[in-house]
């Protein structure tokens, strides 16, 4: 809106007068909003794909909230989780590390099941434990999955506060799966039937089970009324508050006065129910005067579980999804938000969820681990807007195995496996090549024309094995 100017245009000096008492004395100046700790809210959605937003262009799912989110902020192309499926994707947010370093990546089981024993090691220091060294309250509702015996909860991890389902959604099944229908079925002709009794999973708050079966119809509404209400308890901050979906993982549920709401089916009712509650939460932020002192992330744990056919989602233009090491199964719909830390605009740089640790460290002053390696990285220019990502590498693990290794625009494929079909697995005497930003789709092997580019592939990997500790694989005992 246009102001009328209300007297003729000011000198300099006075210009410099007027900029000097806005700053304030200069014992104050750690006041400014930029200067001091980012509040931090990291909102993680379960089995999104790359394609499943309006402003990553999903044609009949509506996402105005997470829309407007991308284009006051910044809309990342290029940004990883640190795994293709829950678990271990989850392990690598939370430390900043590969999760096979903290042995929550495992080839006998790809997660952690309700029967499990064993949960992130107490060794490991999570990006609660950090935020947390450096006087920040820490607040998580939702999807955990890393560890549901009681030593491994988030109030074990870092944590002040914890409500929500510590595993997927589609644990405890008490349905009898007939041949009829196995469990594919389930989702792709049932899945209209089914009802959160079908589930017997538990809802925590802190270690005490409160709701069992949770009832999974009022699930994104209650986490999203339980992450905005305690922010406003903690909004004298600094606040770290984790907010991991358990949608849209099926089976899906959706409130009353979203189901119909899209044109995409349940799904699409599904992910505009979660995208309503972002709207809430920026609101309340704008309410409490937040939102100058608060950044805030949204992206997935892992692609879409195809299986499902449509009670899934879709990664879009790239290749395959969930479970798998192609493009559509670690590449995220990621938007960054924060008017006084993130210049807005499109990012094509390359990030990952791993190097959120590192990021949100920087900003809260508190130092990095010494002990350990850290595959993160401080991504703190590029959100400023004056720098490039130091991200120029991505090492795609499936469970315990390295099938694929992205330098600069190049990505090798070493080993390649559609998600859920083992007779699938093939592996690449010489790897398959793809430049990723030229071809998103993983379509044009280059390999041939190529040599240099696999020989520099070559050489970084053996770097990287030589280096690798890995902890005991927290994730095969059962039972
Ligand atoms: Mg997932």
């Amino acid at each position: 809106m246009p102001v009328q100017p209300a007297f003729s245009v000011p000198s300099i000096p006075f210009i410099l007068f007027l900029a000097a008492l806005l700053a304030g004395p200069v014992g104050y100046a750690q006041e400014a909003p930029a200067t001091r700790p980012p509040n931090v809210i990291v909102v993680f959605a379960d089995d999104l794909g790359y394609g499943d937003l309006g402003v990553f262009g999903h044609p009949t799912i509506r996402t105005p909230n997470l829309d407007r989110m991308a284009l006051e902020g910044q809309k990342w192309t290029q940004f990883y989780a640190a795994a293709s499926v829950c678990t271990p994707s989850r392990a690598g947010l939370m430390t900043g590390r590969l999760p096979i370093r903290s042995g929550m990546a495992s080839s006998v089981n790809r997660v952690l099941f309700p029967d499990s024993h064993g949960g992130l090691p107490a060794s490991e220091v999570t990006l609660a434990e950090q935020l947390k060294a450096a006087g920040y309250a820490t607040g998580m509702v939702g999807k955990w999955h890393l560890g549901h015996q009681p030593e491994y909860l988030p109030v074990n991890h870092g944590f002040d506060d914890y409500f929500g389902i510590p595993y997927s959604n589609d644990m405890d099944l008490t349905r009898k799966l007939t041949a009829a229908s196995g469990y594919w079925e389930l989702w792709t002709r049932e899945y209209k039937n089914l009802t959160p009794a079908d589930f017997n999973v538990p809802l925590i708050r802190d270690t005490e089970v409160v709701e069992r079966p949770a009832d999974q119809r009022t699930l994104t509404r209650r986490y999203t009324e339980e992450a905005i209400r305690w922010v406003r308890d903690h909004k004298e901050g600094p606040f770290f508050m984790y907010l991991a979906h358990n949608l849209p993982h099926v089976p899906l549920f959706a409130s009353e006065d979203f189901l119909g709401s899209s044109r995409r089916g349940l799904y699409g009712d599904v992910v505009e129910e979660i995208d309503h509650g972002m709207g809430l939460l920026l609101e309340m932020l704008r309410e409490e005067g937040l939102d100058q002192n608060t950044i805030v992330v949204f992206t997935s744990d892992n692609g879409p579980w195809l299986p499902t056919e449509i009670s899934g989602g879709t990664a879009g233009m790239l290749r395959e999804g969930k479970g798998t090491t192609w493009e559509g199964g670690m590449r995220e719909p990621t938007i960054f938000w924060g008017p006084a830390y993130v210049r807005p605009g499109v990012v094509m740089e390359m990030g990952s969820t791993m190097d959120l640790l590192p990021t949100f460290s920087a900003m809260a002053g508190v130092p990095l681990p010494q002990d350990r390696i850290l595959d993160g990285v401080d991504l703190t220019p590029v959100l400023a807007g004056n720098g490039k990502s130091a991200r120029n590498t991505m090492f795609y693990y499936r469970g315990s195995e390295l099938y694929a290794v992205r330098l600069g625009p190049f990505k090798a494929h070493f080993i390649t496996e559609a998600g859920y079909r083992r007779d699938t697995r093939e592996e690449h005497g010489i790897p398959l090549l793809f430049n990723v930003e030229e071809d998103p789709s993983e379509r044009f092997n280059i390999a041939e024309a190529h040599p240099e580019v696999l020989e520099a592939i070559r050489k970084l990997t053996a770097e990287h094995r030589a280096k690798m500790v890995r902890k005991p694989d927290q994730l095969k005992d059962r039972g």
